[in-house]
């Protein structure tokens, strides 16, 4: 039964090589570091496409993967993205176990190029853990303004060492966007104590938002774990409706990127029991709004989440 999948794997890292080698030849890796035009760069989520385009400025193209409504813990990269990726001068993801599928091929893309693994300029010991799994990160480490910054100084660091010239302008960028995610966070605190104290718990349809919660000052429950690769069972329906009800929340959250059902499963189940539970509305959690719109901006779409929870909370 082994062989099989050694002889998959070895086909797979042959196409990379050929791929890569390929365009070494046709002399398609033209890039910015050599001088001209700007730096190509390829981003997975699009939290962190918002953090380039704003630090990179006009000395950046950037390439976001993953769009409005993508999951990034299931999203497995495409022909289309391998080739971006190959062409690429340098490449920014979240790690920490968010891009599950494509940890892999990252890696050994890091051996050929600057891959840029943002998780890891965050300390360590502010990461959080999985709640049920010891050990294992909680890679939404953007709901934390102030460890997303972490992220933009990396982000600052990665384009600096490749484009010297132009180091000035991407740590003045970075300066200023870091002062904007302070004033969000601040002006989300503000926000969040409209709640009732006792409101103020945050029940969503998997586990994104620990550091938000830790940052604005709220507890959270998701019903799925920190992955949207676990599964939801009866249990974890009925363990969320009890503390609900123990706790008299009214208000569960969907997710842009999470499918509705359990959400679904627990508002009903609730009714049964004679507890009225709303739906909350979508939140962003993995992945932002539409392009071109305020939800499609980091700030933008934080704030989104902070009104709508007030709304349904207050
Ligand atoms: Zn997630």
């Amino acid at each position: 039964m082994k062989k099989p999948v050694v002889i998959l794997s070895l086909f797979s890292s042959l196409g990379l090589l050929v791929s890569a080698c390929s365009d070494e030849e046709s002399g398609a890796e033209e890039s910015a570091a050599d001088g001209d035009g700007p730096i190509q760069v390829t981003s997975t989520t699009s939290q962190i496409s918002d953090i380039v385009e704003n630090v990179g400025g006009e000395h950046v193209d950037n390439t976001g993967l993953m769009g409005p409504g993508i999951d990034p813990h299931d999203y497995e990269a495409s022909q289309g993205d391998v080739e971006t990726l190959d062409e690429a001068d340098i490449i920014f993801w979240n790690g920490l176990n968010l891009e599950e599928q494509m940890t892999e091929m990252l890696g050994q893309m890091g051996n050929e190029k600057p891959v840029y693994t943002l998780g890891e300029e965050v300390p360590d010991e502010d990461i959080l853990e999985d709640e049920e799994e010891a050990g294992t990160p909680d890679p939404h480490i953007w709901f934390d303004p102030e460890l997303w910054s972490y992220a933009v100084e990396g982000v600052a660091d990665g384009l600096a060492e490749l484009d010297p010239e132009n180091e000035d302008d991407y740590r003045a960028n970075a300066d200023t966007y870091i002062d904007e995610i302070q004033e969000l966070q601040a002006w989300s605190e503000a926000e969040i104590e409209n709640i009732d104290e006792e409101s103020r718990v945050l029940v969503t349809a998997h586990d994104a938002f620990q550091y938000f919660g830790d940052a604005v000052g709220m507890d959270v429950m998701g019903l799925q774990g920190i992955s949207t690769e676990a599964e939801v069972g009866l249990s974890d329906v009925q363990g969320v409706i009890d503390e609900m009800i123990e706790r008299d929340i009214n208000a569960i959250f969907a997710e842009t990127s999470v499918s509705d059902s359990a959400v679904d499963a627990v508002i009903e189940g609730a009714q049964e029991q004679g507890h009225e539970v709303e739906n909350g509305g979508a939140l962003y959690s993995d992945a932002m709004g539409e392009p071109d719109t305020e939800e499609g901006t980091y700030v933008g779409m934080y704030e989104a989440n902070v009104n709508q929870i007030v709304e349904a909370l207050d």
